[in-house]
């Protein structure tokens, strides 16, 4: 069939994501519509009827959700067309497109009122005349790799900074299409389709009536991106959300837009110890209401960032860091105008001077100039962590940079980070760590010295994986759960839990093709597979 290649070295790129890990398939393809998708998947069905089949994005995840594990590489980055725009009645704006949209140009497109209106229909563009007719809008979600695609933002819940005010991908989505591993299609609107307690039963475009059971554990009351959405009445569009690309492939998405700020001013305040900072943010909290964002960095960061400025030419034009500093709380603000900012700006030095801080220890950006510094500030670390860790592999190729994921209620932070700190000196790791501290969910990131300290710094993963589930915390905050976070899922909701993801995985995906080897090991899927033919 025209549409499915056999694999080729020029595909090899299709073997890994931003995990950096290796995969293996046999054919490819790259659908540019959902007709084209449905027609690789009954071309499938013919030729290799027991397949896994990865679904692709842009391939940005960090958690090997895209990586293949044989079978068929179903690539959507060429299903990236603008469908149409409808606004409803509260007077919002959901944008219909095709999955392989990549965030970056959506940006782009939606600032300079240029989104192309091919083929909609009259509805469409009268909702596009009242668009650009009113005050600007946006697309919230800001995974922080803007080449990555709304459908694998989708698949993985995807958050970021600003995920503090407008939370995750998840209610930024009023409605998917989702095909199916045998080509039928679900068409799910939000407010349409809502489970009954655990009960969602569904209709497909072909008729078939579907009853699925959804798991019956209860979601941590954190920033989360482990396994499936289960929640009593839930809505159908949840379940697809966050389902790492193992339930169906989201072959359309109506993105909900929301006004721009009028202001945005970004403040970086500068601590002298950690504890000062993990204070402020905990004063921070209820006292700042247009933040839109808390982000760290450590000491250790800040220090990565001192040898960048004078290391690399890129970073020369970065503020220096005095050696004072030994941490920094990045607080963004969005504000409907200039006097709120004002009063909020005073509100943050307020709170810095409780801690023990001093406002003078702040970098204030008002205008783009500077907030594109500050951008430039805190895209360093990690990209002078990625190069730190490329040194480090020419003496030990085996190892990577090793970053966690999990976030714990709010009263957990301190409790959490004093965990880290305790175990990360217990084992001798050198570290660096980052993220969104406003939603308690830190990027701690392992620096291996070398394969032992690899090693050591996997295993103390999996024990915060158990404690961080015991303080009431989720394994994965925004990443996904992927191939590589499996342990910690079952570490997190138990093995029949797990089973239970695995019976509603099969009910829709009867052979267990799609996204094989994410969220499940494969002999437990391969187990729900073989009870559901015997019809147990
Ligand atoms: C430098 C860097 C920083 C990052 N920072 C953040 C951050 O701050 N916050 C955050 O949330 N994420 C972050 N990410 C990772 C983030 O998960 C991805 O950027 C994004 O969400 C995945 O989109 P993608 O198109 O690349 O998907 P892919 O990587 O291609 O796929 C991801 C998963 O989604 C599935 N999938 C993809 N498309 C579909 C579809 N149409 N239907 C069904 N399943 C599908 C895949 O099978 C896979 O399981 C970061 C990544 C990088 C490289």
């Amino acid at each position: 069939m025209r549409g499915i290649r056999d694999w080729a070295p020029e595909f090899d790129e299709y073997r890994r994501d931003e995990s950096r890990t290796m995969g293996e398939a046999s054919s490819i393809s790259f659908p540019t519509d959902e007709a084209e998708l449905r027609a690789v998947l009954a071309e499938l069905e013919r030729t290799a009827p027991d397949a896994p089949i990865t679904v692709q994005g842009a391939r940005t995840g960090l958690a090997a959700g895209a990586v293949p594990h044989g079978g068929h590489v179903l690539n959507l980055s060429r299903m990236n067309r603008y469908l149409g725009l409808r606004r409803d009645e509260g007077g919002a704006f959901h944008l219909r497109v095709q999955p392989g949209v990549v965030l970056a140009e959506l940006r782009r497109l939606l600032a300079a009122k240029a989104l192309p209106q091919a083929g909609w229909d009259a509805a469409s563009l009268a909702a596009l005349d009242a668009l650009y007719g009113g005050p600007a809008q946006f697309f919230p979600t800001d995974p922080t790799e803007t080449s990555a695609c709304v459908g694998g933002m989708a698949a993985c819940n995807a958050s970021g900074a600003r995920s503090y005010r407008y939370g995750p991908m998840r209610p930024h989505v009023s409605a998917l299409r989702v095909v199916l591993a045998d080509g039928d299609v679900l068409d799910l609107r939000r407010g349409e389709h809502r489970a009954h307690g655990r009960t969602l039963e569904l209709v497909t475009e072909g008729g078939r009536a579907l009853a699925l059971d959804v798991p019956g554990y209860t979601m941590p009351r954190t920033k989360n991106a482990s396994g499936y959405y289960a929640e009593d009445d839930m809505d159908a569009v949840d379940l697809f959300i966050g389902s790492d690309g193992t339930l169906g492939i989201i072959s359309e998405l109506e993105l909900v837009l929301s006004p721009e700020p009028c202001v945005t001013w970004g403040i970086n305040c500068f601590f002298a110890s950690e504890a000062a900072a993990l204070d402020f943010v905990s004063a921070a909290r209820p006292r700042l209401s247009c933040a839109a964002a808390l982000e760290y960095f450590d000491g250790s960061a800040l220090g990565i960032l001192r040898s960048a400025r004078s290391g690399c030419a890129a970073f020369v034009s970065l503020p220096a860091v005095p050696e004072s500093f030994a941490a920094c709380v990045f607080v963004e603000l969005e504000c409907d105008d200039e006097g709120r900012a004002y009063d909020e700006l005073e509100c943050t030095g307020e709170l810095m001077r409780s801690v023990g801080g001093s406002e003078k220890d702040s970098w204030v950006a008002r205008t783009d100039v500077d907030r594109e510094r500050q951008r430039l500030f805190r895209h360093a670390v990690p990209e002078s962590v990625n190069m730190l860790i490329d040194r480090r592999r020419r003496t030990a190729p085996a190892i990577t940079k090793l970053g966690s994921d999990m976030s714990v209620p709010d009263e957990r932070l301190h409790d959490v980070v004093a965990l880290y700190r305790r175990t990360l000196a217990e084992a001798g790791l050198e570290s660096a760590t980052w993220g969104h501290i406003g939603n308690n969910h830190l990027h701690v990131n392992v620096l291996p010295r070398d394969e032992r300290d690899y090693a050591a710094g996997k295993e103390l993963f999996r024990s915060w994986a158990r404690e961080v589930t015991a303080m009431g915390g989720a394994v994965s905050a925004e990443h996904g759960v992927g191939k590589i976070k499996r342990d910690f899922l079952l570490a997190m909701y138990g093995s029949d839990a797990i089973d239970e993801m695995a019976r509603l995985k099969v009910a829709l995906d009867p052979r267990g093709r799609l996204g094989r080897g994410n969220l499940f090991d494969e002999a437990r899927l391969d187990a729900a597979v073989a009870a559901m033919r015997k019809g147990e």
